[in-house]
């Protein structure tokens, strides 16, 4: 007998919030205070991974603050991903927002940040089927906007995240400075996208 489908994926919404809401966590800071190096604590509420509902691309992992679980369930999203049923569980044993560790879902390309080690992923494709259109004669079907590939997805997202997180060394790398349009109006900052 096959039972395997009627096993419960996750906890029941009421005990993962039990679970969660309301946990904080701790952060000590130094500051330098009027009377020498001052040490403050912040807290703030946790974090936990969640699975977000998307219209064309399944569920997608996202980290959201714990007080946000409530809500969030209520918009449909999920403690477990229902796509391949599991949490996303990296090699060190912590749930992780990787696209790639959904074993229900094609593995996308990456690109890795050689200053801050961020891993870029290949997840901003559009759509091109060739007839975007419809049935709408005027509508120009060429290949002036023809789909890009995911070598040139990548190295234009992390060329935007090189000049936008670590512009020294973006200059030093010669990479090719972005168009007008993504220039960040300040360090940190984009105008457009992200
Ligand atoms: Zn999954
Ligand atoms: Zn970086």
């Amino acid at each position: 007998m096959d039972v395997e489908d009627n096993v419960p994926v996750g906890m029941s919404d009421e005990v993962l919030i039990a679970q969660h809401e309301g946990r904080m966590v701790k952060s000590e800071e130094k500051a330098q205070g009027e009377d020498g190096e001052v040490m403050t604590t912040h807290t703030r509420p946790g974090t936990v991974v969640m699975y977000k509902p998307t219209e064309s691309h399944g569920y997608m992992p996202r980290t959201v603050s714990v007080s946000a679980i409530r809500l969030l369930l209520r918009q449909g999203w999920r403690d477990v991903c229902p796509d391949c049923r599991k949490r996303h569980i990296d090699k060190n044993g912590v749930e992780s927002t990787d696209p790639n560790l959904c074993s229900a879902r094609d593995p996308v390309a990456v690109r890795v940040c050689r200053v801050c080690t961020k891993r870029i992923f290949d997840n901003r494709r559009f759509t091109f089927d060739g007839k975007m259109g419809g049935d709408d004669e005027n509508v120009i079907e060429d290949e002036a906007y023809e789909a890009s590939t995911p070598e040139e997805r990548t190295k234009a997202s992390l060329d935007l995240h090189y000049w936008t997180w670590h512009p020294r060394e973006a200059a030093m790398m010669k990479i090719a400075p972005l168009p007008a349009a993504l220039q960040p109006t300040a360090p940190g900052e984009v105008r457009v996208g992200k």
